[in-house]
């Protein structure tokens, strides 16, 4: 028999997937991987529940036009620059595909979201990271220089991603506007991966298409804006005239994306709009924000609030995910998951507060009871 290939073989289980076996296994809350534990929206929930048994068999490639238009409307873009994807992880995926190659560089920040990196190599491109640094007051700052030092002549694309997972920084205007002229003077592709746009606690984010339409391909998620993430339903505003080829490319990996979620994600566009559901969305995850905030720096963490995403890192000597999900029975990421080639300060965690306060309570309890415990001290 022969081997699978190298890539298959050095593939291995997400971080995620990892911690959220772990946490089924030991019983533990899980604040590792980033998915809502309450109920999606119900005019989203009617909505695909009116689609399933009318509209079950194969969508466009491109996405419905119903969704197209929606997303188009939302985006305040044409619907005919949108491709709906089976998740912005396929999204991703789909624009290493298209915009890289061998031979190619792809910039990127570290802290670095898993996916990135391989998909990155899958194309055959390598990934260069530029480091976001934890600063002395807890912020992350992003070195322009540092940034600009590492295009050379075969850096191809530039991929960002504001909220930032994990981290939670949000790059500011003036940070976009000078990414924006360094693509185009060196003629880069911009990837903006945007899935937490709507998730944000200060100044709503800019977008990067907003500065640089030519060159953004914009991805963003209806799982992480209408909390069903196990949807898959993602999307890529591209820049005017690339949707047909990435569509194309797109028929090739999951063909189309389920098309009743299709149906139930463009009714429901409009109304979490115009219903103020995002807002509502912002309060609740800024109180849920706070109350782990606070609950963690009463058990003497330090803690490194986000500026959108419903993350938050921190670190406290003794804590460590491997020994806090089985001992502790609470599951959380470590921050190295993140940065494979840069060393962050040790001993930081990412902890997900998209669950219900009853459940963060629970950790905040289970933990205070693990650093009374002898084996936080070992
Ligand atoms: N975005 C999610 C997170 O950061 C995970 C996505 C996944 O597991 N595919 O937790």
């Amino acid at each position: 028999m022969p081997d699978l290939l190298p890539r298959a073989r050095s593939s291995q289980e997400s971080v995620f997937a990892r911690m959220s076996r772990l946490a089924a296994q030991h019983g533990a809350v899980n604040l590792g991987q980033g998915f809502p534990s309450g109920a999606p929206p119900a005019f989203l929930l009617e909505a695909a529940r009116r689609a399933v048994g009318t509209a079950d068999q194969y969508a466009p490639p491109a996405g419905l036009p119903a969704l197209r238009d929606a997303l188009g409307a939302d985006l305040g873009v044409d619907g005919a620059d949108i491709v709906v994807t089976t998740g912005a992880t396929e999204a991703m995926g789909l624009l290493a595909q298209a915009l890289y190659g061998p031979d190619d560089e792809v910039l990127m920040l570290e802290p670095v979201f898993d996916i990135y990196l391989p998909q990155a190599r899958l194309a055959g491109a390598t990934p260069v990271t530029v480091p976001l640094r934890l600063t002395a007051e807890g912020g992350w700052t992003l070195d322009l220089d540092e940034l600009r030092a590492a295009v050379t002549p075969r850096t191809r694309a530039l991929l960002l991603n504001s909220p930032h997972n994990p981290t939670g920084r949000v790059l500011t205007r003036e940070e976009l506007e000078a990414v924006v002229t360094l693509a185009r003077q060196h003629d880069l592709w911009l990837i903006s991966d945007e899935v937490y746009d709507e998730l944000y606690f200060e100044e709503r984010p800019t977008s990067l298409r907003a500065l640089a339409p030519e060159r953004t391909f914009t991805v963003g998620s209806a799982g992480k804006r209408l909390e069903a993430t196990g949807w898959r339903v993602g999307w890529v505003a591209c820049p005017p005239g690339q949707a047909g080829p990435v569509a194309a490319l797109r028929q090739l990996a999951s063909f189309c994306a389920p098309t009743p979620f299709q149906v139930a994600v463009a009714a429901a566009l409009p109304l979490a709009r115009q219903s103020g559901f995002y807002e509502g969305l912002r309060e609740g995850y800024a109180a849920r924000l706070h109350l782990l905030a606070r609950g963690l720096r009463d058990l003497g963490a330090e803690v490194f609030l986000p500026g959108g995403t419903y993350f938050l890192m921190a670190r406290r000597p003794g804590w460590e995910a491997e020994v806090l999900v089985e001992q502790a029975g609470v599951a959380v990421i470590p921050g190295e998951a993140f940065a494979p080639s840069q060393a962050l300060p040790p001993g930081l965690l990412r902890l997900a507060f998209c669950k219900s306060a009853g459940e963060l309570e629970e950790a905040l309890a289970r933990l205070e009871r693990f650093c009374r415990s002898p084996a936080s001290h070992e």
